[in-house]
């Protein structure tokens, strides 16, 4: 059984809602051997993709992605859920999403400056649910004219629709883990990346 599989067995809880929490090791206090295996398991799928910047979103997104940037010698970017006061609307790629765990929408931005389409870019979050973040980020790379190697998730709930709107989009999705079922606060993992 892969690490993060194991971690998530140990130290993971189930929380209404199909929620799970794995804030002692992935987006709170942060493993940082987790996160790096996790790092090293996708780059083994994208690793060869001439990725010039890895995508993600804060807050979680922000330790997987910086681990798999640093690996590969390449910058880092995050959507900013508040657009800084020093941006004009006319200097950000923008788009709406919807927190999955928090019920809210956010007004995501990222600075037109540090993406183009020269860029190959590789999207990472912690998790996948409906979609939400990863299509918000392909819509940001697409409006830069970016290419998109792929999406990579730490954990991925497939009993939800995030997986197929990616694939509907014709992009490359890896998940290091995927959990089929969170149903009766029981947890069962689904085969296959
Ligand atoms: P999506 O945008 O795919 O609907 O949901 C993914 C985003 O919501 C991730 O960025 C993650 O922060 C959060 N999220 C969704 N489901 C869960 C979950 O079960 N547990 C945690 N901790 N975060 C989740």
């Amino acid at each position: 059984m892969s690490d993060l599989k194991q971690r998530i067995l140990e130290d993971g809880k189930v929380f209404p809602n199909n929620v799970l929490k794995v804030d002692s090791f992935l987006n709170h206090q942060i493993d940082p051997i987790v996160i790096g295996n996790i790092a090293d398991e996708l780059l083994a799928h994208f690793g060869d993709k001439k990725i010039t910047k890895v995508l993600t979103i804060e807050a979680s997104g922000i330790a997987p992605a910086i681990t798999i940037a640093a690996k590969l010698g390449v910058p880092m970017l995050f959507a900013k859920k508040q657009k800084p006061s020093t941006l004009q609307n006319d200097e950000t790629y923008g788009t709406i999403v919807h927190s999955y765990t928090k019920n809210t929408d956010s007004h995501v931005v990222i600075s037109k400056q540090y993406l183009n389409q020269e860029d190959r870019v590789l999207i990472v979050d912690d998790f996948l649910a409906n979609g939400e973040a990863a299509m918000g980020l392909i819509n940001i790379a697409e409006q830069a004219h970016a290419t998109i190697v792929g999406v990579g998730i730490c954990i991925e709930k497939s009993f939800q629709d995030g997986r197929q709107r990616i694939v509907d989009h014709g992009v490359d999705i890896y998940s290091v883990v995927r959990i089929a079922s969170l149903e009766n606060e029981t947890l069962t993992f689904a085969e296959g990346h």
